[in-house]
């Protein structure tokens, strides 16, 4: 067993992981990270962000998804097989965890192969899967960013040939001809739309009406329509009673009688922190009632040299937002200057049609009592959307009524999670959606929406005058 005294233990490699990671290096302090899995980057890099963008892209390019919906009149698109994604998919992760592991060799990180546990509130000993202690590491403070994995209940007979969580996904062997997708989460709807654009008839089951209940619903809508165009088929209203793998099929029993079947099913039905292992206990920390680790707005436990970030603490659940959490985390550790998690940030959607937004709902704005007008584009109103291929897709920008500041963005459609950050700039600025009118854009492109969508807004509030 090797002793190891550092200033900085951090418990999990994925993005709030490496984040804080680097940055204590940055400020000098001697840092270890602690990862039970072979190789570092977490559930971001081998089961979650970046192998599910990767296949999604890959299904665009090789089903000419983009060129089919521009030249031909009906969706046939090209036949892709499991090794044909599979090559992109193998060829992202490598480079990523090449990446990642010059970043931690260079900011002179000790990476620890290991599962950790607390031993008591300054140190943590690491074992391997038989139970040896490979080290004991001594810590002035500490992270816990040991993530998340799928909820398997017990009478879910998950078996990796029919029934999948989002990892075991990750190795199905075939392009199914049917899939039922149980869970109208994230997850689930971006995993429906990418098998429905390979060809997959894919049937989304969930207990409400609709996918993605949290999208400001005029977007919603504008999702259904086109994921129905690409063949999914949303059932809502359903709970679900049993579900039983057969030598052919999966068959799911919902309460009231009513039996779908398919070729294979995705259980995408929520997350839970990984934190059997720890230990939390022995350090005076306890789970909140969803069995999250409960942290203050300076991402602190209740033992407060001992911080936690990432999906360990529940929502937003987002690599993105991880990170920015580990980031603030390891800089308040070490007394550096930081500031508090941003109230509005981005949130992006890979379904296909992609979607991302910022700031309040309609929904939101109308509860709170806003006075609000709206200003859209249409993907058709603009130029380069034709040029690329005419795909469906708006900008809806939300402000305020009186001071016209603008309070949310929503946005569907092609290059949606990158448009996006233009309109955070403009609202973390407090910018007025006039802003968008008096500056140039370049043409053609699909940022022009933004002063399509705030001529169209001001149009309305001068009318109104
Ligand atoms: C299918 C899918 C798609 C997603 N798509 C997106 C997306 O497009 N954009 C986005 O922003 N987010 C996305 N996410 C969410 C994102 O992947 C997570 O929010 C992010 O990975 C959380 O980071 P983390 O650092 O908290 O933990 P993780 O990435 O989960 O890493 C935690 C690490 O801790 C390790 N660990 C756990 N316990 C121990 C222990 N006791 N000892 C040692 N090591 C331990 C684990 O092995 C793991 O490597 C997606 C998630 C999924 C599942």
């Amino acid at each position: 067993m090797e002793e190891l005294c550092v200033d900085y233990v951090i418990i999990g490699s994925g993005p709030a992981g490496q984040k804080a990671a680097m940055q204590a290096a940055k400020l000098g302090k001697s840092v270890a990270i602690i990862e039970k899995d072979s190789f570092p980057g977490g559930v971001s890099l081998y089961s979650g962000t970046i192998p599910s963008k990767s296949l999604r892209e890959a299904i665009l390019d090789l089903t000419d998804f983009y060129k089919n919906s521009f030249y031909a009149k009906s969706m046939s698109l090209k036949k892709v097989s499991i090794n044909d994604l599979n090559f992109r998919l193998h060829k992202v992760l490598d480079a990523q965890k090449d990446i990642l592991l010059r970043q931690i060799e260079k900011n002179h990180i000790r990476l620890l192969h290991g599962i950790a546990q607390f031993k008591d509130s300054h140190s943590i000993l690491v074992s391997d899967e038989e139970g040896n202690v490979l080290y004991h590491v001594s810590f002035s403070f500490c992270l816990i960013a040991a993530g998340s994995k799928p909820r398997h209940p017990v009478d879910i007979p998950f078996n990796r040939e029919r029934i999948f969580d989002s990892t075991e996904l990750l190795s199905i062997d075939h392009v199914p001809e049917t899939m039922i997708v149980l869970g109208g989460g994230i997850i689930g709807a971006e995993y429906a739309s990418f098998f429905a654009a390979l060809g997959t008839e894919v049937t989304v089951i969930d207990k409400k009406d609709h996918l993605l209940p949290m999208l400001d619903e005029e977007i919603g809508l504008h999702l259904q329509t086109a994921l129905s165009a690409l063949g999914l088929k949303m059932v809502g209203g359903k709970e679900i009673e049993k579900i039983e793998a057969k030598s052919d099929c999966v068959e799911v029993l919902c309460k009231g009688g009513l039996v779908f079947s398919s070729d294979v099913l995705l259980y995408a039905l929520g997350r839970e922190a990984n934190v059997a292992q720890l230990q939390i206990d022995k350090v005076g920390i306890f789970l909140n009632k969803k069995g999250y680790i409960e942290v203050n707005a300076l991402f602190q436990t209740t033992t407060p040299h001992i911080y936690a970030a990432g999906d360990v603490i529940d929502s937003p659940a987002l690599a993105s937002t991880s990170m920015e959490q580990g980031r603030l985390a390891a800089r308040h550790a070490f007394g550096e200057e930081t500031h508090h998690f941003p109230t509005f940030y981005p949130i992006g959607i890979y379904t296909i049609p992609e979607i991302s937004s910022c700031g309040y709902t309609e929904a939101e704005l109308k509860s709170l009592n806003f006075r609000y007008e709206i200003g859209r584009a249409y993907y058709y109103e603009i130029a380069r959307n034709q040029i690329v291929g005419n795909d469906p897709g708006m900008f809806k920008i939300l402000f305020h009524a009186d001071t016209l500041e603008i309070l949310g963005i929503h946005i569907i459609g092609r290059s949606a999670t990158e448009l996006i950050h233009i309109g955070q700039v403009a609202m973390s600025f407090r910018a007025k959606i006039d802003y968008f009118i008096d500056q140039v854009f370049n043409y053609p492109t699909y940022a022009e929406g933004y002063r399509i969508a705030a001529l169209n807004g001001c149009n309305k509030i001068k009318r109104r005058k």
